[in-house]
C-alpha cells in the first residue's frame, strides 16, 4: 500500500497537480465532478466533488446530512517552496536564471545543488487550464564553493532571501525566453498564453529508505500523506455515513484566500448540499452541530539529535501511530470533547495514537483545524503523522504511520 503513497508523491509536484489526480481517481470510481457554478440538486447527493484552483472537496452519501450531521477530513494540498516570478528573465555575467518568490516557510539552504524540474499550469486564452512538469531536471541554485565561503561551517549558512535563491537554467548562448520555454512545454504558441503560474520541484523521487525499509524519504510529505490518506479512506468506505474530504490550497501561507480553508467554499458546498437535500437554513446550522471535522496535517518527530526540541512527555516517535496535536490557545482545534471520534476509532482500527504539545519556549505551529471550527463550529480534532525534516525540499517519515492513517480515517469516516 505504501508504494500508492509514494506514486502520488511523484505525480503532485503543484497543488494543482493533486487536484486534477485526485480528481481522476475520484472518477475513475464512478464519483463526478459538479461545477461550482452548476445548481447542486439530488442526484449529487448520493456523491460528487467540486475544485476551486487548487482546493477539491469531495463528498459521499449527503442524502442524510440533516440527521446525522457529516464527518469531514481536511488536510492541504500546497507546499513550501519557490515559485517563478512573472517576467523572470534575468542574465547575470554569461549566466541566463529565473527570478523567483519563496512560497510559505521553506527551509531555504534544501534547495541548494538539487536538480530542479518546474511544474505549473497554464490558463490559454480560451480560458482552458492545461497542467505541465518537465520531462527532465532544468535549473539548479548552486551553493557557493567552500573555498569562497571559509565559514560556513563553522558560522552557519546565511541565505539572502533575494539575492541567493535565483536558479541557472542556462548561458547567454541559450536565447530562449521563460515563456517561449512555457510554451513548448504545453505545445502551443506564446501568444496563445494568457497567463501561468510556475514553481520549481525537486526531479528526485520518492523512496523507500533505512535499514530494515522502515522510512519515506520525499518532497511534500507534509501534506501529500494526508491528501492522499483522506482520499484511500473516502474511496475505500462502504458506509453509508455522509463523509466528506476537504483538501485546500494556500495552507503554507495562512490559508485567508477564496480558495484557501479561510474561504467559504466548505462552507457553501456544505449549505448547498444541505439545501439540495431540502433542508431549511435552520437545519442546515443543526447539522452542523451534529458534523465533525478530522484536520489531518504532520506533525514534528522527535529529532534524535535535538532531543531538547520537544517537551519529552508529548515527543512523537516516526512509526509509532498517529499524532494527536494539543495546544491551549488553540493553535490546535483539539479539544477533550473533539478527540473522542478520533480515540474510537483509533481503537477500533487498532492504530497507536501519541501526542504532541510543543516547548514552552518555541512557537507553536498551526493548521487549517482552527480557521474550519473557527468559520463553521464544527467540532474539530488536529490529528497528523509524525515526521523529520519539516519544510525541507527532502522530508522524511515511517512507512507503517501513512498506512495507518488511512486505517484511522477509514474508522472515522464508518462509524458513529
Ligand atoms: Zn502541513
Amino acid at each position: 500500500m505504501i508504494n500508492t503513497f509514494l506514486e502520488h508523491l511523484d505525480a503532485c509536484p503543484t497543488a494543482h497537480h493533486v487536484v486534477d489526480r485526485v480528481s481522476a481517481l475520484l472518477q475513475s470510481r464512478g464519483i463526478s465532478q459538479v461545477h461550482v457554478d452548476a445548481e447542486f440538486s439530488t442526484d449529487h447527493l448520493e456523491c460528487g466533488f467540486v475544485i476551486n484552483g487548487g482546493t477539491i472537496i469531495a463528498w459521499k452519501n449527503a442524502q442524510s446530512i440533516a440527521k446525522q450531521g457529516i464527518r469531514i477530513v481536511g488536510a492541504h494540498t500546497d507546499s513550501p517552496g519557490l515559485h517563478i516570478k512573472p517576467n523572470p528573465d534575468t542574465r547575470t555575467l554569461n549566466w541566463h536564471q529565473l527570478q523567483v518568490e519563496v512560497y510559505g516557510g521553506p527551509l531555504l539552504n534544501s534547495w541548494l545543488d538539487r536538480d530542479l524540474g518546474i511544474a505549473g499550469h497554464v490558463v490559454l486564452q480560451d480560458g482552458s487550464t492545461v497542467l505541465f512538469v518537465s520531462p527532465q531536471p532544468v535549473a539548479r541554485i548552486p551553493q557557493l564553493a567552500i573555498h569562497l565561503d571559509r565559514e560556513v561551517n563553522d558560522k552557519g549558512l546565511i541565505l539572502h532571501r533575494h539575492h541567493h535563491l535565483s536558479p541557472i537554467w542556462a548561458t547567454t548562448d541559450s536565447s530562449a525566453s521563460f515563456e517561449a520555454w512555457l510554451a513548448q512545454q504545453v505545445s502551443t504558441s506564446a501568444s496563445r498564453i494568457a497567463s501561468w503560474s510556475a514553481q520549481l520541484f525537486d526531479t528526485q523521487k520518492a523512496q523507500i529508505l533505512g535499514r530494515d525499509s522502515e522510512f519515506v524519504v520525499s518532497s511534500r510529505i507534509d501534506n501529500q500523506i494526508s491528501c492522499w490518506a483522506a482520499l484511500s479512506a473516502l474511496l475505500n468506505s462502504d458506509s453509508d455515513r455522509p463523509m466528506m474530504i476537504a483538501l485546500f490550497d494556500h495552507e503554507e501561507i495562512g490559508s485567508q484566500s477564496s480558495q484557501g480553508a479561510g474561504g467559504p467554499m466548505l462552507e457553501h458546498v456544505l449549505e448547498r448540499l444541505s439545501s439540495a437535500g431540502g433542508s431549511s437554513r435552520s437545519e442546515y446550522l443543526l447539522s452542523l452541530q451534529r458534523s465533525h471535522c478530522v484536520s489531518a496535517d504532520n506533525a514534528h518527530a522527535v529529532h534524535p539529535n535535538y532531543v531538547d526540541r520537544h517537551e519529552p512527555n508529548n515527543a512523537p516517535f516516526v512509526n509509532e501511530g498517529v499524532v494527536v496535536k494539543t495546544n491551549a490557545s488553540q493553535r490546535y482545534a483539539t479539544s477533550p470533547k473533539s478527540v473522542v471520534p478520533i480515540v474510537r476509532a483509533a481503537s477500533e482500527a487498532g492504530v497507536n495514537l501519541q501526542s504532541f504539545a510543543s516547548r514552552n519556549n518555541i512557537a507553536c505551529g498551526s493548521t487549517i483545524g482552527p480557521i474550519t471550527a473557527t468559520r463553521l463550529g464544527i467540532e474539530t480534532v488536529d490529528i497528523g503523522v509524525p515526521q523529520l525534516s519539516m519544510h525541507s525540499i527532502r522530508e522524511m517519515c515511517g512507512t507503517q504511520d501513512p498506512v495507518d492513517l488511512v486505517s484511522l480515517l477509514g474508522e472515522y469516516f464508518s462509524r458513529s
